[in-house]
Parts: C-alpha cells; sequence; structure tokens
C-alpha cells in the first residue's frame, strides 16, 4: 500500500487547513522535546507561530532510554497542547508509545508521533492504524528503507492512509553527532512511496549548531517538511536541550529554507 505504484499521485496528509504535507509547500513542525509546565508550552506555541510554523510538536509521554529520568507530564502534558492549539491555530502532533495510550492521545492531538525507539513495535503501529488521526512514524534508528516501509504497512493496512514518514538519523560508527542522518532518505522514499517524508535534524545531529545547515539541506533534496526541536531557554530543557534551537534561530532557519525552496 505504500508503494509509488499503488497510487497514481503523491499522498497529501492534512493535520488542520494551514498544516499539510506533500503538498508544494514544506510545513514545518516546530517545539519542544517534552511539554513541561503551561508557561513553557504556551510561550513556545506563541514564538514559534511567530516564527512561521505550521504545527506544535511536544512529548507528553516520553520514551526515555533511562527509566529514572523525566517521562514526561502524561495527560496533563496533552491538556496543555490543546490550550495551546486553542489560542495560537498550530496543529498538535505528540508521541504515543503504547497501544493502551492511543484512544486518550488521539483525542487531544492532531497527528499521532510514533517514535523510533517504537519503530517495530508492531501491535503500536497496528492500533494508530486503526484509528483515524494522521501518524508521524519515525523510522527506527536501525531500519533498513526496506524495512521501514514494510513496517508501515502495517499503518496502512488497517485503514488509516494518512501516514507521514519521518528520517530523524540512524545508528551508525560516527559519533560527533547523535545519530547519522541519512539525506539520501528523502529521495529515495520519494522514488518508493507516494507518501510524504519528513526530516528531523534534531535527533538526526544531536546538536542545536547543525540543525539550520542540515534543515536546509533536507529542504535542497526535496523533503516535504520539517520537524524542529525549538526551547525558549535551550539551556534548562529537561530533555534534549543540547539539539533544541531558540526560537530566534527557528525564525531564520524558516527564512533560509524557504529561500532554498524557491531555488531548487
Ligand atoms: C522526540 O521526537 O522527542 C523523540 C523522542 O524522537 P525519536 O523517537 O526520533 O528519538
Ligand atoms: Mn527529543
Amino acid at each position: 500500500l505504500a508503494a509509488r505504484e499503488s497510487r497514481q499521485e503523491r499522498s497529501i496528509v492534512r493535520l488542520s487547513e494551514q498544516c499539510t504535507f506533500g503538498g508544494k509547500d514544506i510545513s514545518i513542525i516546530a517545539g519542544p522535546c517534552s511539554v513541561e509546565s503551561e508557561e513553557q508550552i504556551m510561550q513556545t506555541a506563541r514564538m514559534v507561530k511567530e516564527a512561521g510554523a505550521h504545527a506544535l510538536r511536544g512529548g507528553a509521554f516520553k520514551p526515555r532510554t533511562n527509566p529514572y529520568a523525566f517521562q514526561g507530564m502524561g495527560e496533563d502534558g496533552l491538556k496543555l497542547l490543546a490550550a495551546a492549539r486553542a489560542e495560537t491555530g498550530l496543529a498538535v502532533v505528540t508521541e504515543v508509545v503504547t497501544p493502551d495510550d492511543v484512544e486518550l492521545v488521539s483525542k487531544y492531538a492532531d497527528c499521532l508521533q510514533i517514535g523510533t525507539r517504537n519503530a517495530q513495535n508492531y501491535k503500536l503501529l497496528e492500533a494508530v492504524g486503526a484509528q483515524s488521526k494522521p501518524v508521524l512514524y519515525k523510522r527506527g534508528m536501525s531500519m533498513t528503507i526496506d524495512e521501514y516501509l514494510q513496517a508501515t504497512e502495517y499503518i496502512l493496512a488497517g485503514g488509516n492512509n494518512n501516514v507521514v514518514l519521518c528520517e530523524r538519523g540512524i545508528r551508525t560508527f560516527e559519533d560527533h553527532t547523535r545519530n547519522t542522518l541519512s539525506l539520501s532518505a528523502v529521495p529515495e522514499l520519494h522514488h518508493r512511496t507516494h507518501l510524504p517524508v519528513v526530516i528531523d535534524p534534531s535527533h538526526g545531529t544531536g546538536h542545536a549548531r547543525l540543525v539550520p545547515a542540515m534543515a536546509r539541506a533536507a529542504v535542497a533534496a526535496g523533503c516535504d517538511g520539517l520537524a524542529i526541536e525549538v526551547h525558549p531557554d535551550p539551556e534548562h530543557a529537561l530533555t534534549d536541550g543540547a539539539q533544541s534551537v531558540t526560537p530566534a534561530v527557528l525564525a531564520e532557519m524558516i527564512a533560509s529554507v524557504r529561500r532554498v525552496a524557491e531555488a531548487v
């Protein structure tokens, strides 16, 4: 169902009136790694909206490597995301980590994110495939493109065609970055599938200083959107501060990726 040949046209996935993936415009998902407080998410939402983003991201259920680390605000975090949407009009993208929470998360979110650690959690893929909200499905950090597209079928086969693929970096021997961002995934996925492709240069590099250049490169490579971690005070972020850009950097980045998009 994901194969390019199975459809005449590229799929367009719509999160809201202003936020679509797969059309001619590039949509930007921006926001903190985690929802941390009302003040933090409302402030960030206003600032990313002002910078030109189309959707707000923020984890309420966090899949942490360390079980003693901050696990997210849970349903309280989802309520804050919904409040931020009500004020700004931004679509809300947030992660779901277990099939049991799919119904709860889909009550608040405009798009359910499947994280890299759950990319081969087939029961979770089936659960998001059995509901109607769009899915931002991140590539597993050790999945080949072929495995990624086979696993995508678990979502599509349930009847949910609104899937946005997301390259967020894979594990290699290289350690100057947190992951190795595979930008050739963009043209390769476009060659093999009709689904839209988003690049996440934040998890893809792990360093805020590398994010703007990789965002521009991703747009030059033809991606349909970007997912960017943004925090008003990255140094004090509870999660992923090192790879989070400030709202001011986001605004500059959006202006520069627009210039790239016009040029290519
Ligand atoms: C996230 O988006 O904050 C996240 C945990 O992403 P990934 O699953 O790509 O690590
Ligand atoms: Mn993160």
